[in-house]
């Protein structure tokens, strides 16, 4: 099928390609099948790129990326390229698509299959049925804010600058991407900063309340304080559905949120721009774990964060909400079916390769779509 879907894919390195063969594998059946197409360009990042190019990412790769409807990345990294100097190495890659792309809106699912309950270390009860999302500001904040630095004082001892910077534009672009989210799920958002103790805090919660009030007023906002936050992530996680949050909180936050579920090779993750003249968003979509050096090229690695990603893109990027309802519940069907990686490994169940945990997703989802 001929598609006007233009995905760059962005294997990478260690299980990287592993796993991105796996959702190649799930893209090709939704064409074969006559479902969805996709027009899908293969390309290298990190250090594949750098062995080919001298680069982590080549100029064309982001020429590519910049004129694709999304990108699905794999992973980047590795021991072999840890000795280069920090402008050549793999993550910069990484950091560069971010960068180029304006990606501000980091988003980050935090669901519990009911099959891996028990993966988390917190109580079942307290997890079951757990589906939040976490937004988090990605391109500003204290780690970007000038002034910036370190300086030596004149009585010889330190002084260590970060700077927390918000402007309306940068507040109100990524409070509209949760609103937008929220109507797609279950119409809460909870704005996180800590207005109590920063002006930008105080700031932030009246913009996200002015952009409420005039744009989404269908939308229930509630806001807290970052502090409490993170102990009502632990506490009772259930109570949310999407968290807007700046950079620092938000990368806090999130990694909080991300262990509620347990498992790393679970967790996918989306990154989006501004959208154009069509409506249309940049955007990357990645599981959160990196290139796992140590189990890379052995077929053990979990593609299902990857997976996960993939369903992401197709419920963001494209609008396929029944194509990305498909893949979670063969997800889901798989798991249910006590198939597992070794990551995610429990007493009782089938341990498989990542190759057969593919397998064991076109099978379900050949079933589903039966
Ligand atoms: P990691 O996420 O690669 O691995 C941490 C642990 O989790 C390892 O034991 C690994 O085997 C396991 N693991 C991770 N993903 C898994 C999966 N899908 N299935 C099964 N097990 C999985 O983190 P690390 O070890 O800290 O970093 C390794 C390399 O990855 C480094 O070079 C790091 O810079 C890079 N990294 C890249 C990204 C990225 O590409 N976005 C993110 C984090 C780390």
């Amino acid at each position: 099928m001929s598609s006007n879907r233009k995905i760059l894919v962005l294997p990478g390195d260690g299980i990287g390609p592993e796993v991105m063969a796996e959702v190649v594998r799930v893209a090709e059946w939704f064409d074969k099948r006559r479902i969805a197409s996709f027009d899908m360009t293969e390309d290298l990042v990190g250090g594949a790129a750098y062995d080919a190019h001298g680069t982590p990412l080549h100029n064309d790769t982001m020429a590519r990326a910049l004129a694709a409807d999304a990108v699905l990345f794999g992973s980047v990294g590795g021991p072999k390229w840890e000795h280069l100097p920090f402008a050549l190495r793999p993550e910069r890659g990484l950091l560069r698509l971010r960068k180029e792309m304006d990606l501000f809106a980091n988003l980050r699912p935090a669901l519990v299959f009911d099959a891996l309950i028990g993966a988390s270390t917190l109580k079942p009860e307290v997890i079951q049925g757990l589906d939040l999302m976490i937004v988090r500001e990605l391109t500003g904040g204290v780690y970007f804010g000038e002034p910036r630095g370190v300086e030596l004082l004149a009585d010889g001892t330190r002084r260590g600058i970060n700077t927390q910077v918000y402007t309306t534009p940068e507040i109100i672009r990524v409070a509209r991407v949760a609103f937008e989210l929220a109507r797609k799920r279950r119409n809460r958002v909870c704005s996180v900063e800590k207005a109590n103790v920063m002006e930008s805090g105080e700031m932030w919660r009246e913009e996200v309340q002015k952009l409420r009030d005039s744009d989404y007023p269908d939308v229930e906002l509630q806001h807290m304080y970052a502090d409490n936050c993170a102990m009502q992530l632990v506490r009772n996680p259930k109570q949310f559905d999407v968290i807007v949050t700046d950079n620092l909180f938000g990368d806090i936050l999130s990694d909080c949120a991300a262990m509620l579920t347990g498992s790393l090779g679970m967790l996918p993750s989306a990154s989006l721009g501004a959208p154009d003249a069509s409506g249309r968003r940049k955007a990357l979509y990645e599981p959160v774990h990196g290139s796992a050096p140590d189990i890379a090229g052995k077929n053990m690695a979990n593609p299902l964060a990857c997976m996960l990603s993939f369903s992401m893109m197709l419920r963001y990027s494209f609008d396929l909400a029944e194509e990305a309802d498909l893949v979670d519940q063969a997800v889901k069907r798989v798991l249910d079916a006590g198939i597992r990686t070794g990551d995610i490994m429990q007493p009782g169940m089938k341990k498989v390769s990542t190759r057969e945990m593919g397998d064991a997703l076109v099978q379900e989802l050949e079933a589903l779509a039966a």
